[in-house]
């Protein structure tokens, strides 16, 4: 157990429905006890909007502004300017600490791999005229979300990472960081595990990615970043230290990317 908050959750969606009934009374539970910091990861500018607004009501509740690869529906080339536009003006706000999250999905059918890419590499380089870190989502895309972090060489982080070490050893020799899930705690999670034992530990973050990817024993049910606990029992264990230490260095290495 720990006794003070430390636990950093550097990618949470508190504006997801499944929080509809209780965010405004868990979110300053969950600060009282064991969480020291939230990064909300946006996903649209209806989810910047609601970032904002939470930052606005917490201290230690900071935002990412940025639209994710699956809300593309009713965007094209022709009105993708006018939306970045509107979304990026919300970056003015002193508590926008990051653009995210941004990326590549190619796990549902019927998607434009193109019209990704494009919208991708766009906000890769507003986020470098601003020069804020990106939070990179990346399902099923490696190969070609690799070769565009490699040309953009930003500052940022993986998340929820489910790569192989040898992806992970890439994403280190650009200066980026990793994000683990609650998949660290998984059963089947070989991959992770040699992921992270080969990652440097001051490039590691903790995040829960809620209400999704609860770690064990609360797997399938609603997650929230008091649960980052458990994956940080299974973090300690892969880097050879205590719960403590990497409650401490994972918070360190958050306050750093996001410059907090
Ligand atoms: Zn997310």
């Amino acid at each position: 157990m720990i006794d003070k908050p430390m636990i950093f959750d550097s990618h949470c969606h508190y504006d997801d429905n499944a929080f509809d009934s209780d965010r405004q009374t868990l979110i300053p539970q969950l600060f009282s006890k064991s969480v020291d910091k939230m990064m909300h990861a946006s996903t649209d500018i209806n989810s910047a909007k609601f970032g904002i607004e939470t930052a606005g009501k917490f201290d230690n509740f900071y935002t990412s502004v940025g639209l994710h690869p699956e809300n593309l529906d009713g965007l094209c080339k022709d009105n993708i300017d006018d939306y970045l536009k509107n979304l990026f003006s919300l970056c003015k706000h002193k508590k926008v600490k990051a653009i995210g999250e941004i990326g590549l999905d190619y796990h549902y059918e019927g998607f434009d791999r193109e019209f990704q890419m494009l919208v991708f590499e766009k906000q890769l380089q507003i986020a470098k005229d601003l020069s804020l870190p990106v939070i990179v989502h990346s399902r099923n895309a490696t190969e070609d979300t690799m070769n565009i972090l490699k040309h953009y060489q930003p500052k940022g982080v993986m998340h929820c990472f489910s790569g192989s070490a040898d992806t992970a050893n890439e994403i280190a020799s650009l200066g980026m960081y990793i994000g683990f899930t609650g998949v660290l705690t998984f059963k089947n999670a070989k991959k992770a595990h040699k992921a992270c034992t080969v990652m440097p530990i001051d490039k590691l973050l903790l995040e829960t990615d809620c209400p999704y990817m609860a770690p064990e024993p609360f797997r399938g049910t609603r997650c929230d970043s008091s649960m980052i606990e458990k994956t940080a029992e299974a973090m300690a264990k892969d880097k050879q230290t205590t719960l403590q230490d990497i409650l401490k260095i994972t918070n360190e290495n958050a306050c750093r990317l996001f410059d907090i």
